[in-house]
């Protein structure tokens, strides 16, 4: 660093000459005059590090604004997901439908039926806000509901098979990601891990080998997030639950994404839905209400009325309940689905993945030249076709044809830096932009953009330096 200028020093503003200024006191009057002057001694002592404060009085003033800005900023941001993965569980996953979005805010900031029975009016039972929606949309003739899928499973697992055993096939011992791990779900469940099959084959005989006095229940799970190819046998759930009714033991389908609507009809590849699974006789079927459902983050657990009851009285089930705010979401979002020729215009998730390629092209025609100019001369921006996915461990084989923007680096050389700092650059706007990397380019994929003047507008505070990369 260069030796301070003691003459710069010597005319660094006094905090109570930066607090004079117009920028401070208006500053004050929207974080308050402690935060101003904390913010206004940070910005001294790092002009003095510095060697002095560019831009006198009111540049110190200025920036001290800046400081206060940056930290007032939420650290939950919405973000640009251009990743071209539309349930990005990183990136929160589903988006609300408007109806939800409705609901929630309407539990908020009132107080709400949530376990009042009004017709009778005594405490009611939170499920019975979603029970008869699930059941019609299943089939299946009970439910209930609790914090997300992995609650569900664990919560299933811990009652029907606490200090028994629960039967698996090895080619379903899947890891899901986070931590959640078939085996080690189990054992916190405090049920008995029986492997059966091998990882590509596993036959009836497999399970019926393996059934026994201490059989607490055999688990399905669909294995959401990878297949295995070739030489493979697996039982289905059909023949599972014959076997399973034979023996009196219960069958347990852990679905995942949880679809309610054949995906086919949208183009997409078929992904067993719920009513399917609940239809081949699983006794309990368990799925998310944030993956292909498109609502909050959720786990159901549908099915048999005797084990529905059963685990409900699991004292656990109090520790993993939902709160009224999702409640309300989720009855929103599940009665979309009673009008399945409109849920798609109503649903996010289903429209954004039903969204036609042509579209997306065309948005990315009109974004392309206003790309190229914000982003500079070091980059050639192209539109591209390109392929979404779906995420969250749903139909990870397929893709949907889409189109986007390929950001690609002149300079050969530099390209991993100058991507770095590109995409640093992105992430740092005040609507952080996320693309992903590809073939030495960044590439935007559009499918789930919706406003572009927004897009557009937010680019403008877009500086790329190339040293960044260092910081990515
Ligand atoms: C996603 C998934 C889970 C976990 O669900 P969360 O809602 O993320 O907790 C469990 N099982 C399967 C098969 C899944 O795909």
């Amino acid at each position: 660093m260069a030796k301070p200028d003691t003459f710069a020093l010597r005319k660094l503003p006094s905090v109570d000459e930066v607090l004079r200024t117009t920028a401070a006191t208006d500053a004050a009057a929207r974080y308050g005059r402690l935060a101003v002057v904390s913010a206004v001694r940070e910005t001294l002592a790092a002009a003095r590090a510095n060697g002095g404060a560019p831009g006198g009085t009111d540049g110190v003033a200025a920036a001290a604004l800046t400081r206060l800005e940056i930290a007032q900023r939420p650290n939950l941001r919405p973000v640009f997901n251009l990743t071209g993965t539309v349930l990005h569980t990183n990136l929160g996953r589903a988006l609300w439908a408007e109806a939800a979005i409705a609901a929630a805010q309407l539990a908020m900031r009132n107080a709400v039926a949530l376990e009042f029975d009004l017709g009778a009016g005594h405490r009611g039972d939170r499920d019975d806000l979603i029970r008869d929606l699930l059941c019609e949309l299943t089939g299946a003739e009970d439910a209930t509901v609790v914090n997300n899928n992995a609650a569900a499973v664990l919560l299933v697992l811990n009652t029907l098979a606490k200090g028994r055993e629960a039967i698996v096939s090895r080619g379903e011992l899947i890891e899901i990601g986070g931590a959640f791990r078939m085996p080690e779900i189990m054992s916190r469940a405090g049920a008995r891990l029986i492997e059966v099959g091998t990882t590509n084959r596993t036959h009836k005989k497999d399970y019926v080998g393996a059934l026994g006095p201490k059989t607490g229940l055999i688990l399905k799970v669909h294995t959401s997030n990878y297949r295995i190819e070739g030489f493979t046998k697996e039982v289905s759930a059909r023949e599972l639950a014959a076997l399973a009714r034979e023996r009196k033991v219960p069958l347990v389908n852990d679905l995942g994404s949880g679809t309610l609507i054949d995906l086919s009809r949208y183009g997409l590849a078929h992904e067993p839905t719920v009513k399917e699974a609940v239809g081949a006789g699983a006794d309990l079927v368990t799925f998310s209400g944030d993956k292909l459902l498109g609502g909050p983050q959720a786990g159901f657990i549908v099915g048999r009325k005797d084990l529905v009851a059963r685990v409900k009285a699991n004292p656990m089930k109090r520790a993993l309940r939902i709160d009224k705010i999702r409640l309300a979401a989720l009855e929103a979002t599940l009665r979309l689905y009673r009008d399945p020729d409109r849920v798609a215009e109503r649903l996010p998730t289903l429209r954004l993945l039903a969204r036609p390629k042509k579209e997306i092209e065309a948005a990315a025609r009109r974004l392309q030249p206003v790309i190229a100019t914000k982003i500079g001369a070091g980059f050639d921006v192209t539109v591209t076709p390109c392929a979404s996915q779906i995420g969250s461990g749903a139909l990870p084989m397929e893709t949907v044809s889409s189109a986007g923007l390929s950001v690609r680096p002149r300079a050969a050389r530099r390209s991993g830096r100058l991507l770095a700092a590109l995409s640093m650059a992105l992430r740092r706007l005040p609507v952080p932009v996320v693309g992903r990397i590809e073939d030495k380019a960044l590439l935007l994929d559009l499918r789930c953009l919706d406003d572009e003047a927004a897009f557009v507008a937010n680019l403008a505070s877009l500086a790329i330096a190339e040293d960044d990369d260092a910081m990515a």
